[in-house]
């Protein structure tokens, strides 16, 4: 009975298990911001880890302040903080698959995984028209889309599935943000974005288990 992923028909998710996840999240940039850094020093302005980092360091802060009552809350009060504490690109566009995401769950006290999965794609797809970017773009949309895809089928599969976005960003050419200015030069690196999506969605995944 310790398994949420097998728990499909309840409403199995409250404004708890959202703070756990971003404060999970939190933790996980915390750690790696300085691969997520190092990652966009070779292809960006080796910014991304020190953004992040700032973004989700204020969205803990302000949960612990307001402790919004509703999933949907939780995650429009954390993307509008990213997109007000992020410079870079990442803070609008994270902040919109938040804000967005939360939006798309209304105000219902508990949420399943299958609504959060139709949520999330609603969130993601926000995500690509802000930045006008697709899946082999060299984005964090190669790790959103396979995993708001697979958060269908479990938490696990999610992960797995922003995994294996983030790694098979490698080979590509960036042809959206600042990798995009290096053109051929982009290719052989894996995507800063792509890459703190993973660690994200992977945080979601350890949440839930
Ligand atoms: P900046 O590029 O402004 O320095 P960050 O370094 O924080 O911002 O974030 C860079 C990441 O943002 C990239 O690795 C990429 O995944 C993501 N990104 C940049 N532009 C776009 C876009 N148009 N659509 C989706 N993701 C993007
Ligand atoms: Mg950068």
């Amino acid at each position: 009975m310790n398994n949420h992923d097998t728990n499909d028909t309840n409403d199995a998710y409250d404004a708890t298990f959202f703070r756990a996840w971003l404060g999970r999240a939190a933790e996980a940039v915390d750690r790696e911001a300085d691969r997520l850094t190092e990652l966009d020093s070779a292809i960006g302005d080796a910014d991304h880890g020190s953004n992040l980092k700032r973004g989700f360091a204020a969205v803990t802060a302000t949960l612990d302040k307001e402790a919004p009552a509703t999933p949907g809350a939780v995650l429009v009060a954390a993307g509008r903080q990213l997109i007000s504490t992020v410079g870079g690109a990442s803070g609008p566009l994270y902040g919109t698959l938040l804000r967005r995401t939360g939006k798309a769950l209304g105000d219902e006290e508990r949420v399943s995984r299958a609504a959060l999965a139709e949520a999330l794609r609603t969130g993601v797809a926000a995500v690509s028209q802000l930045g006008g970017a697709q899946v082999g773009d060299k984005t964090m949309l190669d790790a959103l889309v396979p995993a708001a895809e697979a958060l269908g089928t479990s938490f696990e599969a999610a992960r797995e599935a922003a995994e294996a976005g983030a790694l098979a960003t490698v080979p590509l050419r960036a042809r959206k943000g600042r990798a995009s200015y290096l053109g051929e030069r982009s290719v052989g690196h894996q995507d800063p974005g792509a890459t703190s999506s993973a660690l994200l969605v992977g945080a979601l995944a350890e949440v839930a288990a």
